[in-house]
């Protein structure tokens, strides 16, 4: 009788693991009839000492491939059955993987195609929030993928969230992109229910802004969608009663149906043409490119894009945090109560604000609805990340002699880094090769309980500002 020898898989075993298996049964001759995977990694099992000759193992490219997909799959037979498949590879059979209607074969592909789907599931579902983590921002998410796919679909997030720290939490272990560099570790427990107010509610307006009521088909949505996810997405909330009133929708649709395209294209194709069919000039394209801009979901809740405005020729750019409740109504920067202490201050200081630019870090309105008030929310790092084109954009045609950066939000964009604005306030720092001069926002003034501080700390922003146009002007000479 054939005696069984058994292998302890480790639960998280990747590729590497399975080569060096399968490179010790390999060299021990052991057939996949003699071996017994322990997919739990519990027993107390022969792990297979690799041999000092043992030989190396030649695999076709496709298999190498295949075999990085199903390891980590979480089905019990997948070491079984990939060295069953590779034993017959070493056998002879190298085009194996051709023929498709092989038991073996095919059960691998049902793997690696189940992978597949749901590494594409933790890149479209993962939904962060931002905490401070030892006094830095830190994006959290929980995920709980159906395999063991966190290795391989954490390098999408490292690529498209480079600037910023974060962690993906899963039941299989966490990854972590702390100062550029991808790190993986042991899982941790099931956080409760994460709650995040705000960022909640931009998702869910969101999904119901984009929802279309005549594209509904709840099956494929189910099945791409499934429900163990729908926990940790905010905007499933909205899902059951977006469901509910989707034929009603429809309908209210086919019965305003437009014969002409809405006004908005209309004005967005006259605005990028011109009259004559002329293409607008940079600025005007820019600002138009900002206008459709989806890049962050504050768009989703935000009335409109608030723009920087001024001359283009000005030697002084100002930059703010965002557009508050009025420049979002307005739809300009700098014309809330913090634009009135702002426009006192600069004429204070002897600067026409006519001969300034004035923008933002951020270009839409980032509150948390309460009642029927709007409550202004910082920008986090996503949000201020992801608008930094649009700012680079406008310093970048303007080419200011001096950017002034008004407040936290507004150098953490210019410098890429968190700024201690109260040490380094009425400084002049060179961030990407420009001049900037760093001081507070004129919000903070209005914050301010104390008459007496709020009084000296509005003469220190004049002295600030009457420094930016001494600086300028000695630049100028
Ligand atoms: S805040 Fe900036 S990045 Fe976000 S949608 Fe608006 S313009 Fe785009």
């Amino acid at each position: 009788m054939m005696a069984l020898r058994s292998v302890t898989v480790p639960p998280d075993g990747g590729d590497d693991t399975f080569r060096r298996i399968a490179r010790s049964c390999l060299a021990q001759g052991l057939h996949p009839d003699e071996v017994v995977f322990d997919a739990d990694g519990t027993g107390s099992l022969f792990e297979p000492a690799e041999p000092r000759d043992a030989p190396t193992i030649l695999m076709p490219r496709r298999f190498v491939e295949l075999v990085s997909d199903v390891v980590c799959h979480s089905a019990e037979d997948r070491f079984a059955l990939l060295y069953r498949l590779l034993w017959r590879v070493q056998a002879g059979e190298r085009n194996v993987l051709e023929q498709a209607a092989d038991p073996d074969v095919q059960r691998a592909q049902q793997y690696a195609k189940a992978v597949a789907r749901d590494v594409y599931r933790m890149h479209a579902f993962t939904r962060f929030r931002e905490r401070m983590i030892e006094g830095r921002p830190m994006f959290v998410a929980w995920f709980e993928p159906q395999h063991n796919v966190l290795r391989k679909a954490a390098p999408f997030f490292a690529d498209r969230f480079t600037n910023m720290d974060w962690i993906i939490a899963t039941p299989c272990g966490t990854a972590a992109w702390q100062d550029k560099s991808l790190h993986f570790g042991p899982p941790v427990a099931r956080p409760p229910k994460q709650d995040d107010a705000v960022l909640d509610e931009v998702w869910s307006t969101y999904y119901r802004i984009t929802f279309n009521p005549a594209r509904l088909r709840v099956n494929a949505m189910l099945a791409q969608m499934p429900k163990r996810h729908w926990p940790t997405m905010p905007e499933t909330t909205s899902m059951p009663q977006l469901v509910r009133t989707a034929r009603t929708r429809v309908k209210e649709m086919e019965q305003r149906a437009p014969d002409r395209p809405p006004r908005f294209a209309d004005v967005l194709s006259e605005r990028q043409l011109g009259a004559a069919g002329e293409a607008p000039p940079p600025w005007e394209a820019l600002k138009e490119a900002a206008h459709a801009c989806r890049q962050c979901p504050l768009h989703a809740a935000a009335t409109q894009m608030v723009f920087g405005e001024g001359p283009l020729s000005a030697s002084m750019v100002f930059v703010g945090e965002q557009p508050g409740d009025q420049e979002d109504l307005q739809g300009r920067p700098f014309v809330g109560p913090a634009g009135q202490v702002f426009d006192r201050a600069l004429a204070q200081a002897g600067i026409d604000r006519g001969a300034v630019y004035v923008t933002n870090a951020v270009k839409h309105f980032k509150f948390e609805p309460r009642g029927k008030r709007r409550i202004h929310q910082k920008p986090g790092t996503i949000e201020v990340t992801a608008c930094r084109h649009w700012l680079r954009g406008e310093l970048d045609l303007i080419r200011p002699k001096l950017v002034v950066s008004l407040g936290a939000t507004a150098a953490l964009s210019l410098a890429g880094r968190p700024v201690p604005v109260t040490k380094e306030r009425g400084s002049i720092q060179s961030w990407s090769g420009r001049a900037v001069l760093v001081t507070v926002h004129p919000s903070y003034l209005l914050r301010l309980p104390d008459p007496d501080v709020a009084a000296a700390e509005y003469d220190r922003f004049v002295a600030d500002l009457r420094r930016a146009k001494l600086w300028c002007e000695r630049a100028e000479q």
